[in-house]
């Protein structure tokens, strides 16, 4: 399996069973996202410690598999984080797909790098991102 494989067998185990799928009731803050280039939605539940860190969080997509996928893998990466640690890998992971920055400390998220190659993908790739910083800074309900 190289590695073209094996990072699309990544992407299609996400899509396909999201991790962390699901509602999370307030206190959980919620933020959303829409793409319409693609017709993705997506909403990111998040919910707090007492510390500060991403003790629980959740989505729920109705998106392309590209979109589920990375937002899959988002909620695995950032949990257990805080919020500036959060945000720090979100720069990390979109500067990744759009300047060519390092993949570094990003795990399974480098199986997004083909998406380097097809721009219009890449609202797809980044949407559960921008949804999480939503929820990040947004309210209960
Ligand atoms: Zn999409």
């Amino acid at each position: 399996m190289d590695f073209d494989e094996l990072y699309q067998e990544i992407i299609l185990d996400h899509s396909k069973r999201p991790r962390n799928s699901g509602v999370l009731p307030p206190p959980a803050t919620r933020g959303s996202g829409y793409n319409p280039a693609c017709g993705d939605e997506v909403t990111v539940f998040v919910l707090k410690s007492a510390e500060g860190k991403i003790e629980t969080i959740s989505f729920q997509a109705q998106a392309c598999a590209i979109c589920t996928a990375s937002t899959s893998l988002m909620t695995l990466q950032v949990k257990g984080t805080t919020q500036e640690q959060a945000l720090e890998i979100q720069r990390h992971f979109i500067d990744f797909l759009t300047k060519d920055g390092s993949s570094e400390g990003l795990g399974h998220l480098r199986a997004l790098a083909g998406v380097k190659k097809f721009p219009q993908r890449l609202k797809c790739a980044t949407l559960g991102w921008h949804a999480l910083e939503a929820a990040l800074k947004g309210d209960a309900g």
